[in-house]
């Protein structure tokens, strides 16, 4: 039964938990609840925390680099030397859908126009927040407990942008991959793993074969990398994956063997 103070004094009423079954076994702490009401139906939101160790860094027994692009949202390359795909196509659409009619409406400029505007901004966010935590959610149960995943550091916002080819829209593009890290970070953490975030710097133009780098060895247009040197040719976002995994096992290798030696 949940106690709730109201204009007319202290009323006790039941609520549901199903699906947030977990959230109850006593190890979260709660924080302080909002009481908030939409569709006709009331809803407690509730803060949850809880405190988590660390993943020893000598536990990890697998490495994933993560491309973050808009052609395939994101693509993850494993120790096994496989490559999977988050279909990023109906998110380009959907963002082309969302930039035409935010023109239409600014052209518009009336009061109505703005107001649209604006909740349309709101919608469009909950939308790609959406997807972040379906897409962090899936990931880290494909891999499970004891992976590192290894993502590109995209603080940095021109490299975010430059990513997506979306110029005038900087704010909201790094906005959308900072959400992702902070969700893969925490979500990785539930289930024990962990996550790096590495220089991104020549991770789209390395040749993960031969090691050759070169700016013209992708196509970004065609969205293929061919070395210009072994000729080996792949989806470039797959590289920026595969490149991404050699980073964090020369890092696990790295740490683990700092660690043997002071042991
Ligand atoms: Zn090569």
């Amino acid at each position: 039964m949940l106690s709730i103070n109201t204009l007319e004094g202290r009323i006790k009423v039941s609520f549901a938990i199903k699906g947030m079954e977990q959230y109850f076994d006593g190890s979260w702490s709660f924080g302080i609840a909002k009481l908030v009401t939409k569709y006709g139906k009331y809803f407690l939101h509730i803060p949850m925390t809880k405190e988590i160790v660390t993943p020893d860094i000598n536990l990890v027994n697998k490495v994933v680099g993560i491309d973050l692009g808009i052609n395939f949202l994101a693509t993850a390359y494993d120790s096994k030397g496989k490559t999977i795909f988050f279909n990023g196509r109906t998110v380009k659409h959907k963002r082309a859908h969302y930039e035409q009619l935010r023109k239409k409406l600014q052209q518009k400029g009336t009061r109505s126009a703005r107001k649209r505007l604006r909740s349309m901004g709101s919608r469009e966010n909950r939308w790609v927040c959406d997807l972040n935590h379906k897409i962090t959610k899936a990931l880290v149960n494909q891999y499970g407990p004891n992976t590192l995943f290894v993502i590109e550091d995209l603080t940095g916002m021109r490299s975010a942008a430059e990513k997506v080819h979306l110029n005038n829209r900087y704010t909201s593009v790094s906005w959308a991959f900072y959400q992702f890290r902070s969700f893969l970070e925490y979500k990785a953490a539930m289930s024990g793993s962990s996550v790096i975030a590495v220089d991104p710097k020549y991770t789209s133009q390395t040749c993960p074969k031969c090691g050759h780098t070169e700016k013209a060895n992708r196509d970004k247009k065609k969205h293929i990398f061919k070395c210009k040197t072994c000729s080996y040719t792949s989806n470039d976002d797959r590289i920026g994956a595969m490149n991404l995994w050699t980073t964090g096992i020369e890092y696990v290798s790295k740490v683990t063997l700092q660690a043997s030696f002071t042991a």
